[in-house]
């Protein structure tokens, strides 16, 4: 009878935890213990990475069969350069990102990093080159210190407090009564959207990655914090193959080419001057929010 109710039991801890948001996607899948569909191929080697670079070939996906959400899409990222992709919510920005880091194995298509498919590498060595802060952070039930050093094993105080600086939350963290063993999540700390971000950007200047993949990394931040943190996300960037999706455009202004999705297909691409010239629905977006971050100034000015 006990065994009969574990599972259940088990169902309402993941309930709980997802609920408040602080458990990782990787201990979610170790939690429910359902195999994952994805698979490594027998006797697959490790990703050789060369220099980073990465391609789309026609790839199409969906969640469920007979829903397409990705549909033909083409992308070539050379080795240290950015990419950045925007489009209305929905569009399927944040399921690349997922396929990129083969949370999900493709309908079909290919993608390659350095010209090895995904699919032929150790999901390990690929996760490992791999760096991606995600649009919604999900921490452990363990310390902050934990927490941003989950990004590299047998990382040192100093590497984490570093990290942690480059993030902007190293301030946050000393303020605390037991700093960087403070517990967070359910029984502990409680962070703000905001500051999970920041945790995530840590762990990832931690895990310092060849390929970098930010999700609206910096969407929950304060225009302020976001100042003071795309410094240094551009610092890692630099020289790096980076996909950048992103929220505030004003943050992807340099990116070496900006890709405009919208409903699973890519609708726009090139420089920023030339999607302004293009007058789409990029440009369209862009005007929006000027509009309201002159909207958001004149009332800052006012109070
Ligand atoms: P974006 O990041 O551009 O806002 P997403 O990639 O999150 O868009 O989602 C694209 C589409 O896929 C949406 O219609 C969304 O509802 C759907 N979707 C996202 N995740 C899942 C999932 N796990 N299962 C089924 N559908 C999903
Ligand atoms: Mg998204």
């Amino acid at each position: 009878l006990a065994q009969l109710f574990r599972p259940l039991d088990l169902l309402g801890m993941v309930y709980r935890t997802v609920r408040q948001g602080v458990i990782d996607m990787g201990a979610m899948f170790d939690l429910i213990d359902t195999p994952s569909e994805v698979v490594d191929a027998p006797g697959a080697p490790p990703l050789a990475v060369a220099r980073g670079h990465v391609r789309f070939e026609a790839v199409e996906f969906g969640y469920d069969a007979g829903q397409p959400i990705l549909k033909g899409i083409d992308l070539d990222v050379p080795p240290g350069t950015t990419l950045a992709v925007v489009g209305p919510s929905g569009a399927g920005k944040s399921t690349l990102a997922r396929l990129m880091y083969r949370f999900y194995d493709i309908g079909s298509g290919r993608i390659t990093i350095d010209g090895q498919d995904i699919r032929a590498v150790t999901q390990d060595s690929l996760r490992a080159a791999i760096g991606i802060v995600p649009q919604d952070t999900v921490l452990f039930n363990d310390t902050i210190g934990y927490n941003i050093a989950y990004g590299r094993e047998g990382a040192g105080e100093a590497d984490i407090a570093a990290a942690a600086r480059g993030a902007a939350i190293a301030g946050f963290i000393e303020r605390q009564p037991e700093g960087y063993a403070t517990r967070v999540g359910e029984r502990g700390l409680k962070l703000s959207g905001g500051e999970k971000q920041r945790v995530a950007i840590a762990r990832t200047l931690l895990k310092n990655p060849p390929i970098l993949i930010l999700d609206e990394a910096t969407s929950a931040l304060d225009s302020r914090t976001e100042a003071e943190i795309m410094e240094t996300l551009e610092a890692i960037e630099r020289g790096r193959t980076t996909v950048v999706i992103a929220h505030r455009l004003s943050t992807i202004v340099h990116a070496d080419q900006i890709v405009v999705l919208e409903a699973g297909r890519v609708v726009e691409r090139g420089s920023h001057a030339d999607l302004l010239a293009h007058g789409g629905l990029y440009a369209e977006m862009w005007a929006r929010q000027a509009a309201e971050s002159g909207e958001a100034e004149a009332e800052s000015a006012a109070a």
